[in-house]
């Protein structure tokens, strides 16, 4: 039996792995119980120490660094009663990845003895020698340091393994000049660069309450599963995260009966052991179900601030691909595991929540909160018109180009889907008396209010990249491996742009005497009508948008390639550099970082790709025609009479697709080393996508071909049939 028959056999007859404990049922007593969070720290700081940290925390008030020793002994003396050996810094560079190196608490003392040691300088600062992280050329080699910085914001927790834990430091990683490498740096700067602009907005209101205002987001995170023992036998799985050649399983997604179905019970298992985990860090895990394609699946968690929520999501994927393997299964989070079939996305739930806790989104009850509403509705609207090349930026990537566009998920392009019954508003604002509108009287922003808007419209327009469903807005377009980290530093960032821009126009009309109704009469009409060109409610999967929508003068980039382009646009720096989210030479520094990470991952496919081809596939092909051309020749000598064609037929077919193959190979080689050759990270990552790709696209056509060919127990590669629909 073939190695690909036997794993596909243990496959398939694999129970579920249950362990059954008690404590799996009861949620809420084991929830948090892995970080130190306010709860664990009232019990073990003095008062007036807690108290600081509270602030820190949940108002963002800088933390006194005298406090540090005392907070770093009790932090310790959690993290030993927790089984912890050892502390690591928590960061989350460039490579898409989190990092950690870890540290022994344990310090030789006098001879045969130790003690337990952790300052308030460990737990503040530390240098990993992490000079092997992408900087973009802002760290020279000589000057290679890199610097984490503790996040008190977000609370520390432990990583539980069966011979000893981790305690695990959220922090931020700079250079030795004080530059961001990592995604945490400018997150933070964009939340304070939204929160000091909305709170212009809720000054004008006449609200003095609120001290701050927070994106919270929730990051529905798609993912694929498959079992272990076949992903074993394919290195594009193994390596890529992909399948780089594969034909199409005969029974694909057609039928729609994977899609909300009955979860396989050796996958529930799974999510069940995962979902512990993860409520043991605090991470808030919500919801679980099937996906479109065979085998994907969906994990959604209760939205937080934003900052905690990347944390989590970069968490969860971790632990995502942890749990799989204790089950038996890979857990691939690539945007396109599968040719095909669905790809797998990550809808950024985004909202905005003051310290007072009022969703700013959410269309009120009384005429000054659904004014206030409208504002920042029209400042949501400003950001995506104009700041739509930032926000593409956010779900760049060589995998999310799979995706993007092509009638799965949203198109390259953005625009805002806002529901019929708000945009009717909208056009009554615009236009009082417009036939349009079904509202009888006109509507006097401030005074009169809003028409009941539905809370959960059930047409939800899944075609749109930018969704308002309800409360919150859903940015659809971000990958599903990708952090949510540059999403929502471009949202935040565009918003802050567009808040700051409305309320120094809504300022000066209070300034000259107009009350705010009054400024807001003027002002709302003028806005809503110059933005209208992003609202788009139709069908964003059509040829007919991609075409109205040039007209309307969105752009549509729709390759990472391109739209990475855009990020030194003098807009796209402009409001980046403006609020101090980044400065210019981190933007060139990333620009750089990112064509490199693209250029590599394609050339690195294209690599396992050939690898694949040459050492398995054409072997097993050329096997194929070996016995084949025999048994013909041996019918032709024998049975010289007899009607041969279809053997002959099949046999050419065969050596066709095989020089084909071979061919398409030798392209793959000369433009993998043409990449190589290229000068600069911008056109190694131009020559990937305009040659690499469509070479192993060439290639997989005739690969596909011949594993529909081919003897089936000569196939050494699990099929798509086997991978997808054995759970
Ligand atoms: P869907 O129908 O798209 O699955 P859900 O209502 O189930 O939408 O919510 C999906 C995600 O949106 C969840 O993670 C949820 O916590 C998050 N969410 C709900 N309300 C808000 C909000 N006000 N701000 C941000 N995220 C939110
Ligand atoms: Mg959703």
């Amino acid at each position: 039996m073939t190695l690909r028959k036997e794993a596909f056999l243990t496959a398939f007859s694999q129970p579920a792995q249950c362990t059954s404990s008690e404590e799996f049922t009861k949620p809420d007593a084991f929830f948090g119980a892995n970080v130190f969070g306010l709860e664990a720290m009232r019990k073990r700081l003095p008062s007036a120490i807690y108290a600081e940290i509270e602030q820190t925390i949940e108002e963002g008030k800088r933390l006194n660094p005298a406090l540090a020793d005392v907070i770093a002994n009790a932090m310790k003396d959690w993290a030993l009663e927790h089984g912890a050996t050892h502390y690591t810094h928590w960061f989350q560079p460039m490579t898409g990845q989190t990092a950690e190196k870890h540290d022994a608490f344990l310090s030789p003392y006098q001879k045969g003895h130790g003690i337990n040691e952790f300052s308030g300088k460990m737990l503040i600062t530390g240098e990993p020698d992490a000079s092997s992280f992408p900087s973009g050329g802002i760290r020279s080699t000589f000057e290679a340091r890199g610097y984490t910085a503790w996040d008190p914001s977000v609370p520390a927790f432990i990583i539980q393994e069966p011979m000893g834990s981790t305690l695990h430091i959220p922090t931020f990683f700079y250079s030795y000049s004080g530059e961001a490498l990592d995604r945490k740096i400018p997150l933070q700067r964009s939340i304070q660069a939204l929160s000091s602009q909305a709170l212009r907005i809720l000054k004008l209101f006449g609200n003095t309450k609120a001290q701050y205002v927070r994106p919270m987001v929730g990051p529905e995170q798609e993912y694929f599963l498959v079992d272990a023992r076949l992903a074993a036998l394919r290195p594009d799985l193994i390596l890529a995260g992909r399948t780089l050649l594969g034909k199409a399983s005969p029974k694909g997604q057609e039928m729609n009966d994977h899609y909300f179905g009955a979860i396989p019970p050796r996958v529930l298992s799974f999510m069940q052991d995962l979902e512990h985990e993860l409520l043991l860090l605090g991470i808030p895990a919500k919801t679980r179900h099937n996906e479109v394609a065979p085998g994907q699946f969906e994990l959604a968690p209760v939205f937080e601030d934003a900052n905690s929520a990347c944390d989590h999501n970069m968490l969860t994927m971790n632990m995502m691909r942890l749990v799989a393997a204790r089950h038996g299964f890979v857990c691939l989070l690539h945007e396109k595991p599968f040719l095909g079939v669905n790809g797998s996305g990550k809808h950024n739930n985004w909202s905005l929540c003051d310290s007072t806790g009022q969703n700013l989104l959410n269309p009120g009850n009384t005429p000054q909160d659904n004014a206030q509403f409208l504002v920042f509705l029209a400042a949501v609207l400003q950001a995506v018109h104009e700041h739509s090349s930032l926000l593409r930026l956010g779900t760049i990537g060589a995998g999310n180009d799979h995706r993007l566009g092509s009638n799965e998920a949203p198109p390259a392009i953005l625009s805002v889907y806002l529901g019929e019954e708000i945009t009717d508003v909208i056009m009554h604002i615009i236009e009082p008396n417009s036939a349009q509108s079904s509202h009888k009287q006109a509507m006097e922003i401030g005074i009169s209010t809003l028409p009941p808007l539905p809370k959960d419209s059930s047409d939800r327009n899944r075609t749109s990249p930018f969704a308002f469903t309800g409360n919150k807005f859903e940015f659809r377009a971000v990958g599903s491996s990708q952090s949510i980290a540059p999403v929502n530093t471009a949202l935040n960032a565009a918003v802050a742009d567009a808040l700051d821009t409305i309320a120094s126009a809504l300022e000066a009309m209070v300034a000259k005497g107009a009350s705010i109704q009054e400024a807001l009469q003027t002002f709302l009409p003028q806005c809503f009508k110059e933005h209208l060109p992003i609202i788009f409610n139709g069908n964003g999967y059509t040829q007919e948008w991609v075409h109205e929508a040039k007209e309307r003068g969105l752009p549509n980039d729709n390759t990472s390639v391109a739209a990475l382009g855009r990020l030194t646009d003098p807009a796209v720096m402009q409001v980046l550099t403006k609020f101090g989210i980044f400065q210019e030479r981190e933007i060139h520094a990333r620009m750089d970082i990112l064509y490199e990470n693209y250029a590599n991952t394609i050339a690195i496919e294209g690599r396992i790709l050939l690898d694949m081809l040459q050492t398995q596939v054409m072997p097993c092909v050329r096997k194929a025609l070996g016995e084949a051309a025999s048994s013909c020749h041996a019918v032709r000598t024998l049975l010289p009479e007899s009607d041969n064609s279809a053997e002959e037929s099949y046999c050419s077919t065969l050596q066709q697709e095989l020089s084909s193959l071979h061919a398409s190979c030798e392209t793959l080689k000369q433009v993998l080393a043409q990449t190589e050759q290229q000068q600069t990270v911008r056109a190694k990552a131009d020559n990937a996508q305009t040659h690499i790709l469509p070479a192993m696209a060439a290639c997989r056509l005739h690969a596909d071909a011949l594993e529909g060919l081919l003897d089936d127990s000569l196939w050494p590669l699990p099929h798509y049939a086997e991978m997808l629909w054995v759970h």
